[in-house]
Formats: structure tokens, sequence, C-alpha cells
């Protein structure tokens, strides 16, 4: 089958590998459409797979083939690869280990996942896709459920105002789960064009263009003076988890949900001032997705507004597409089309 593995520091080859065969309690899926997670592009750059692997978490496709005992699925199924509930003794190092470290307990996975025709999972694993889901949607039920965690683990109530600084694919979700969970207002800070008519196709009141004004200023301005009750950091960069603190109101919260990979300066007395509670926001549970699929079927969170003409690729266009989203991009969601 054609998979594109990575080889070494930024380089995947699209080769042929063996297709992988279902073992005892295990499905293989046939992978439709497979999202480029910013995970996966930031992996990319540190170099931080293994050789070898073939990477890409977002995927949704049809159950190709059944292990021996599976009883939970049958050939022709619509699933998107993960959202099971973990068998007890199985929860990812992520949930179950008291001292995480992504250094040591991330990126080993040389798996063959989701850039790949096929991919092989533990019956448990895969959730059922609804109808009124189409697949290039479902390849977003990760991410969604990255954003719906983020809500959830927030103190967002309803009525409430949020602040969304980065309107990237998470951005973008997380400005939808805050209004499917009941924010009167989203305001959000983006600069490039195309992304910032996509939050307000979404439902955000205003986007400010943090190259043109005060980030801070305008969300406190937008918020009768007073600041969000909870601003969500969706980019992660040098500058925004300070602007998160200093735009959010008085004893309101802010969510890190971006994954910053270097230091970040703040100046912890100019909003300690102000009881400011801090939350991270990691990855998602089996509940989220489930809680995604549930709201895209219904239609309170849209993933094809964040997809363009643009956003579909092919295998073979793996590599110039990563290198692409290495830099600053105004690319909505890129999705390949397996
Ligand atoms: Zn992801």
């Amino acid at each position: 089958m054609k998979a594109a593995v990575y080889r070494s520091k930024q380089r995947f080859e699209v080769t042929d590998i063996p297709a992988p065969e279902a073992g005892p309690g295990q499905v293989v899926i046939k992978i439709n459409s497979s999202a480029i997670c910013g995970t996966d592009v930031h992996a990319f750059m540190y170099d931080m797979p293994q050789p070898g692997a073939v990477l890409g978490h977002e995927f949704a496709g049809v159950i190709a083939a059944v292990g021996d005992g599976v009883t939970r699925w049958k050939v022709g199924d619509r699933v998107v690869g993960g959202g099971g509930d973990f068998p007890l003794g199985k929860e990812p190092p992520t949930r179950a280990h008291p001292r995480y470290n992504y250094r040591t307990m991330g990126f080993a996975d040389t798996r063959t996942r989701g850039y790949a025709e096929y991919t092989v999972l533990e019956e448990w694993a895969p959730s059922p896709i609804p109808d009124a889901v189409p697949d290039d949607a479902a390849s977003l039920t990760e991410p969604c459920a990255v954003a719906v965690h983020a809500v959830r683990r927030s103190a967002l109530r309803l009525g409430g105002t949020v602040g969304v600084i980065g309107a990237g694919p998470i951005g973008l979700l997380v400005i939808q789960a805050a209004r499917a969970a009941g924010a009167s207002k989203v305001i959000v800070a983006e600069p490039a064009p195309g992304r910032a008519e996509a939050a307000r196709a979404l439902g955000a009141a205003a986007v400010i263009d943090p190259f043109e004004q005060n980030t801070v200023e305008r969300m406190v301005e937008l918020t009768g003076g007073l600041g969000p009750d909870v601003v969500f950091d969706c980019a992660g960069i040098k500058t925004t988890l300070h602007q998160a603190f200093e735009g959010v109101r008085r004893a309101g919260e802010v969510v890190l949900v971006a994954v910053p990979w270097e230091e970040m300066p703040l100046r912890p007395v100019e909003w300690m001032t102000r009881e400011i509670d801090f939350r991270a926001s990691w990855g998602s549970d089996p509940e989220d997705w489930r809680i995604s699929l549930d709201l895209m079927a219904e239609g309170k969170i849209s993933a094809s507004a964040m997809m363009s003409d643009t956003s579909f690729i092919s295998l073979d266009e793996i590599q110039e597409t990563f290198e692409g989203l290495m830099k600053p991009t105004t690319q909505l969601q890129t999705v390949i089309r397996i």
C-alpha cells in the first residue's frame, strides 16, 4: 500500500509498504480522508518522529477487515480513528502517567498511522461516524475533540464572553465549541485575512488584526471595558499567552490550547494582581470525541466551513505541503484525500 514514511529531518518518502493485517481483536481501516495536524507539522519541523514512522492521527474511513474475535465492527462500517474508551490499563501515558513527558513518551509511536492507505487499530479504538457527517468533516473529529476538551475544561458559562487568540484550525473549532457551549460573544485575534473571514463566518462577533490593532485594548473595549471571561490561546507564539493574561477580565481564566515549544515571556505581577486563573488543556478524552461527532451531526460545529477548494491534497503532495505549513500560513485546514 501507499504510505508517507518519515525518513529523516523534514523528509517524507511516499512509497509502497506492506499493508497491515488485523490480528485478533483488531480492525484494518481503509483511510479516505486524513487531516494534517499542527502537532505533526511541529514534529516534522523539530525532527521528533522516529525514522520509519507513518504519522497522521486525524482520519476517517471504513472498516476493511476484522481480526478474530472482533464483534463490534463489520466490513464497511464508517469510522474515525479514535475516541473509543480505553480498556483498563491501556490508558495512554498522557492520561495515566503522573509525570508524562512528551520528550520521552511522545512521538515514539512508529505504528503505521493516518498518512497511508490502511491502518490497523484495536477494535475498541475507533468511533462510528454519524450518517450526517461526511468523511472530510469527520477527519477533523480529533482536533474538534481537542477544542471541545478545552472548552469543557474552561470556566465558560452560559452567556459568558470569550477571547480566542489565533484562528487556525483549532482556534476555529474553539470558536464554534464556545458558541455551542453558550458563549454570548466570541472575540478573535487573527492576522491572516482568510482565517479572519472564516472566524466571522463561524460566529466570531469581532476579529482583531493584531498587526493593525492592540489586541489587549480591543478585547477589553469590545467587552464593555472588562475583558473576556475566558481567553483561549490557540496560537502559542511568543507574545500570545502574555496577551491572554493581559486581556482577560479580573478573576477570569486563561486556557492554553496551542502547544508552544519555546519559552514565553510573562510578567506575573501584571495579572496576578487581577487573580487570573490559568488552565492547560492537552488532547482529548473519548467523551470529547463523542460530543464532537454529535455537534457535527447537529450542525453546531461545521468542519466543512474550515475547508476550501485548496484544502485537499493527494498523498504525493505531502512533502511540499509540510514544508509550506512550517512557515506562517494563511491556509485553513489541509486534508489528504487517499
Ligand atoms: Zn491532531
